[in-house]
């Protein structure tokens, strides 16, 4: 088959597209003809490399695809891929807490991904989808909307009538998370940078936005709260947004995180934590339950992933390159 790979660390020219061996599913798995692939952060971290991570080279990356059942399960079925694999057998998988099991991986990690004609997964990772879902937005849905909704909704326990700080609504897991907060009744206020993307953030749903670049994302918080503050930040840009999600909550808020795009530090007045009772919250990926619960939503056209726009396979690096400059709104989408 074709593929995307990297056979070293480094820059958007170590992705090759070339000649790779095809996929041999095992027991228990399936083969999928890629149709379509989207690109996450993640993507980004794996070329450049991550301290302490050793990836298997040649690597493939791709933890969100769409495509067709070749075998392991009725030929020409239309599927998108769960992303998060893990044993089946342990008492955090068997509970529905698969994102806990101690092997849990993900599509494209230390698994050959989605940056490739043909993939094999297990087919309890298999989601079919109905005929009306193009591939490229079946595979921008599973991991955003996956770790949106299980930050909101089983982190955070949003409910109905709170209010959501949704950091960087253009990012994959922005985009997201406002949908997912309007869907469970909340309201949004979100952050972006300049006009367009604000605007595109209030076409998804935000009741308020805040242009990080140019007004004080915590003043704003409280000024469109009536000097409260809000319930529940969704966190993932890290230490050079730290200070400010954490000023920007009301007594008694949560504030979950998923990422730390710019930076992996980040500190808290423990005065601050107890006397205004935060919750500080760790949250990564969603059981495949919660998927299956999200989708019903993406089916019916009530959750729409942004799509920013397509490249073919081929032109991986420029994809790359267009996510590192933050140039994207929404779900940037190779398609094979
Ligand atoms: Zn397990």
């Amino acid at each position: 088959m074709r593929a995307m790979r990297f056979h070293q660390h480094g820059g958007p020219e170590v992705l090759t597209f070339e000649d790779a061996a095809d996929p041999v599913p095992g027991p228990g798995e399936a083969l999928v003809r890629v149709r379509a692939c989207a690109l996450n952060h993640l993507d980004l971290w794996q070329r450049r490399g991550m301290p302490k991570v050793r990836l298997p080279f040649p690597h493939i990356s791709g933890a969100d695809v769409a495509g067709e059942v070749v075998s392991g399960a009725p030929a020409g079925t239309r599927v998108m891929l769960q992303p998060g694999v893990s044993c089946g057998a342990c008492p955090q998988c068997l509970s529905g807490r698969d994102n806990l099991c101690s092997s849990y991986d993900l599509l494209g990690y230390m698994r050959d991904g989605g940056y490739a004609e043909y993939v094999k997964v297990p087919v309890a990772n298999l989601v079919p989808i109905p005929d009306h879902v193009g591939f490229v937005e079946a595979a921008a849905f599973p991991l955003t909307f996956l770790t949106a909704w299980h930050m909101l909704a089983a982190r955070a326990a949003l409910q109905p009538g709170e209010t959501v700080l949704v950091l960087a609504a253009g990012s994959g897991v922005g985009q997201a998370a406002i949908q997912v907060a309007k869907l469970l009744g909340a309201r949004v206020i979100a952050t972006a940078g300049g006009a367009p993307k604000l605007e595109r953030a209030r076409a998804l749903g935000a009741d308020e936005v805040v242009d990080h670049y140019e007004q004080d994302v915590a003043a704003e918080a409280r000024r469109l709260t009536d000097g409260r503050g809000v319930d529940v930040v969704v966190e993932h840009v890290g230490e050079a947004t730290w200070e400010k999600s954490v000023r920007s909550l009301a007594r008694g808020g949560r504030l979950v995180t998923c990422g730390a795009t710019t930076g992996h530090s980040g500190s808290i007045d423990l005065r601050v934590l107890f006397a205004r009772q935060i919750s500080l919250l760790g949250s990564y990926m969603g059981g495949k339950a919660e998927l299956l619960e999200a989708s019903r939503f993406f089916f019916e056209g009530r959750l729409r992933p942004a799509i920013d726009v397509t490249f073919p396979l081929c032109d991986a690096g420029a994809a790359h390159t267009r996510l590192e400059r933050k140039e994207q709104f929404g779900k940037i989408v190779l398609e094979c």
